[in-house]
């Protein structure tokens, strides 16, 4: 589709905006949103950041324009192309109520932003299909449930997402997870709280070399590896909130195929109190009994 079949579509949408902070020094607007910060220069940005200020996530683009002195369909469209705004639509009124929709803003930019209106829609036929342990993220399980999707308690019939909640030990969930895996079109989620942070993947896509089996198996062998499965906490340490935070915007991610490619392949171990990342690769098991042959 050329930029002429779209051009003022997304004129006649409410759009809306959740800015941390705007403001026009030395002729550039510099825009700050939860996200990024963008500079933006030229003879239109005093419209720009007057368009900012009028956006209410209910009025129509087309009205808010007449709102602002020479602002155009253009200036609207200037404000999508740098992300700047996103169709109000994107998120349901439940998804706002239960405080989980600025997760999905930062993955918008990611969506064309005349599919924005769909997401709600899309959210409502996915489902995901829980392993492990279900108290730990009880309250990602309702950020997903109030955007519409279903969440199964283990072996389910076509699931979009695998969730594997990693309990302290391994247990026989782990090995339901990954059959799940490997018996349908699902991506698995692999997931644990630790007593210092968090530790994400990997992510395994329908068509990843590894599996679930493959990770332990190596970590069985590797003893700095073993580290893997030795700190996990239950309960609600001071970084839980923020590990909730972030497991919910992964499965939304996963859900609406933005998977974060830092997650193939390899962890993500972070260390909330230290502010670090460690990213370990996951190779798969030569003549791993479960996937080989897949
Ligand atoms: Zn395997």
């Amino acid at each position: 589709m050329s930029k002429d079949d779209n051009s003022g579509l997304m004129d006649s949408r409410p759009a809306l905006y959740s800015p941390t902070g705007y403001g026009i020094h030395d002729g550039e607007a510099v825009v700050r949103t939860p996200h990024t910060v963008k500079t933006l220069q030229g003879a239109g940005v005093e419209p720009l950041i007057a368009l900012l200020e009028e956006i209410d996530g209910d009025t129509a683009a087309s009205e808010l324009r007449e709102r602002v002195a020479d602002a155009t369909p253009d200036h609207i469209d200037a404000l999508y192309a740098h992300d700047l705004v996103y169709d109000a639509r994107a998120i349901s009124a439940d998804m706002r109520a239960a405080d989980c929709g600025h997760m999905l803003e930062s993955l918008l930019p990611a969506i064309p932003p005349e599919s924005h209106h769909e997401v709600p829609a899309r959210l409502q036929s996915l489902s995901v299909a829980v392993f492990g342990n279900r108290d730990t993220v009880s309250s990602v399980l309702s950020r997903l449930q109030a955007a519409g999707v279903t969440v199964t308690n283990g072996t389910t019939a076509e699931p979009d997402a695998v969730l594997l909640s990693e309990q302290l030990e391994r247990s026989e969930s782990w090995d339901r997870a990954n059959e799940q895996w490997i018996d349908t079109d699902a991506t698995l989620v692999k997931s644990r709280l630790t007593a210092t942070g968090w530790r994400f993947g990997p992510v395994l896509t329908p068509t990843a070399p590894a599996c679930v089996n493959c990770v332990y198996s190596r970590v069985d062998a590797n003893k700095a590896g073993g580290r893997l499965y030795t700190e996990t906490v239950t309960g609600e340490p001071p970084h839980w909130r923020a590990y909730v935070d972030s497991l919910t915007e992964l499965l939304f991610r996963v859900l609406l195929k933005q998977v974060p490619r830092y997650l193939d392949e390899q962890f993500v171990v972070y260390d909330h109190y230290e502010q670090t990342v460690e990213t370990p690769r996951v190779f798969a098991l030569p003549h791993c009994e479960v996937c080989d042959g897949i």
